[in-house]
């Protein structure tokens, strides 16, 4: 089964790394992302726009190369390969940091996927006729989707593919349809996926 695999949050410790870069590069406290948000970027307490900026800069320094894997992935997705399953990421990271995105993957989960594709969804002016990750899912076959991120599930189901929500602590709150499943954890994940 093909599988769309998204990276921040589910491969990537994004969050962790945002804050700490900002707090050495800045010398200031951001706090990290915390339960109560319903969007990531009310964490700061400010715009969308302005939050937007901080992750820009992050994910163009080089220093997403040193982002630590989510715990578990690495094994997970050893074993979904080994289950037999094809696998891709599709992210929304910017595509000017793909090559660094791709060198990372290739650091933590060597041959694992077959392409990498970006919806650089940071875009602040947005373009209507860019594929969400829902388009790229339906567009190359994938069957299902894992990320963390509510709407991009949504975006899948809306284009019949089913995903899996990874929790964090900003969607631990919401109530899913059925198409859309959560998941705690990355062992979690793998027992799923034997039953396909
Ligand atoms: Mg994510």
């Amino acid at each position: 089964m093909l599988i769309a695999v998204d990276i921040d949050e589910v491969l990537a410790d994004f969050s962790r790394g945002l804050v700490e870069y900002y707090n050495k590069k800045h010398g200031l406290y951001l706090p990290g992302f915390h339960e109560t948000m319903t969007e990531w970027w009310q964490a700061w307490g400010e715009t969308r726009a302005e939050a937007v900026e901080r992750v820009y800069e992050f994910v163009r320094s080089r220093e997403i190369i040193e982002l630590e894997p989510i715990p578990g992935s690495v094994a997970g997705i050893k074993e979904l390969k080994a289950l037999g399953h094809e696998l891709i990421v599709v992210t929304g990271r910017p595509i000017e940091s793909m090559d660094e995105t791709w060198a990372w993957l290739e650091v933590y989960y060597p041959g694992a996927f077959r392409r990498a594709y970006s919806t650089d969804f940071h875009i602040i002016s947005q373009d209507k006729d860019r594929e969400n990750k829902g388009d790229i899912c339906a567009r190359r076959g994938v069957k299902l989707l894992i990320d963390d991120f509510y709407d991009y599930c949504r975006e899948a189901s809306e284009r019949g593919v089913p995903s899996l929500l990874f929790t964090t602590p900003w969607n631990r709150h919401l109530q899913l349809p059925a198409d859309i499943s959560r998941v705690n954890s990355w062992p979690e994940i793998v027992e799923r996926l034997k039953n396909f």
